[in-house]
């Protein structure tokens, strides 16, 4: 069942050179219980679309979508009170640099306390807490502690965020995010710049969660190596515009699109062997910026199998749940047959 279900999402940025269409008809739609990866470069419009599920919308923004639902709540008929209830309820987010959105002035155990359920957080604001109260909300911090693979709870509590280290400030932040049970954790380039061995602590707690207590994650990389195995669907954004999306067998061994079978060629393999000095696979160019965008497919000028047809936008086509926008998909002939062009 689809949990979380956004059709045609556009959003239009006002700057001073004008509108500026940043997200483009981009769809994605998450089953309940499963890790979905969005994958794209930096610059793609992967956290701009996070932003706009969850209604941080920038007033210069335009946002309009054919159909935005969590469960049964269409969210774009939400006023934003509304929308704030169920981002702290149903949806919770964890940001890259995890430091720089915890308060730096206050001990952790403060910031924690805030964002447990209305019945703990009272006690924030009274001085004077029941004993009996103060210690349940002790054990439930020290349960969400431990849920996260924190052993030293007691110091980490007693400590401000500059005393931890970015990987602890991560682990804090996935406390606070799974503190209200949420039914979707979006996580934004949760490892970004972490060691290797904290990268892999943390992708292990967000699977964790997901297997033990069935909360879908939408995952948001620009490393496509490093989230691909973890996930079970997978969409891949580019400039805006999601250009493809299936489950982990259709993206990852059938890929349709030039994008998509570049950016797996770029998973190092370090079961074979390359030359030495040997170039690594990559794409010519960079990403355009938003108001230097090409006509027709956005991919055109870096695209290897782009002809004169990609200078008309390509129509969004299904291929028996397999999603691609692409004038020239690589096909097989089983997936050929039964395919509907997506509204
Ligand atoms: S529509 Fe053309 S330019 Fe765009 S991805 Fe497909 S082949 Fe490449």
């Amino acid at each position: 069942m689809a949990l979380l279900d956004i059709r045609n999402l556009s959003i239009d940025i006002t700057t001073a050179q004008g509108k500026v269409r940043v997200i483009d008809k981009a769809s994605l739609t998450i089953v309940d219980g499963t890790i979905h990866g969005l994958v794209g470069e930096s610059g793609s419009g992967k956290s701009i679309i996070a932003k706009a599920i969850l209604g941080l919308h920038n007033p210069s923004w335009t946002v309009t979508a054919d159909r935005m639902f969590l469960g049964t709540t269409d969210l774009s008929k939400l006023s934003s009170p509304d929308r704030r209830k169920i981002m702290g309820k149903e949806i919770a987010m964890i940001f890259q640099h995890p430091r720089s959105y915890l308060d730096p002035s206050r001990k952790i155990l403060s910031q924690i306390k805030e964002v447990l359920p209305h019945s703990s957080v009272r006690s924030r604001f009274i001085n004077i807490v029941k004993p009996k109260k103060e210690q349940s909300v002790m054990r439930r911090i020290n349960e969400l502690l431990h849920k996260v693979g924190i052993q030293n709870g007691r110091s980490v509590l007693d400590s401000y965020p500059y005393e931890l280290s970015e990987g602890v400030c991560q682990k804090v932040m996935i406390a606070m995010a799974v503190a209200n049970s949420p039914r979707l954790i979006i996580a934004d380039e949760p490892t970004n710049a972490m060691e290797a061995v904290t990268q892999a602590q943390i992708f292990r707690l967000l699977y964790k969660l997901n297997q033990l207590h069935n909360t879908a994650i939408l995952l948001l990389s620009n490393n496509f190596g490093s989230i691909s195995d973890l996930s079970d669907y997978i969409t891949l954004v580019y400039c805006g515009q999601t250009v493809e999306s299936g489950s982990y067998k259709q993206v990852m061994e059938s890929p349709m699109h030039p994008y998509t079978e570049t950016m797996i060629k770029t998973i190092l393999n370090f079961d074979e062997s390359i030359d030495h000095k040997s170039q690594l696979y990559t794409l010519p160019g960079n990403i355009p910026s938003a108001n230097q965008l090409p006509i027709g497919c956005r991919l055109g000028p870096r695209c290897p199998r782009a002809q004169r047809n990609c200078v008309k936008n390509p129509d969004v086509v299904n291929y028996k749940g397999h999603i691609i926008r692409c004038h020239f998909p690589t096909l097989d002939e089983n997936k050929h047959a039964n395919t509907s062009q997506r509204k």
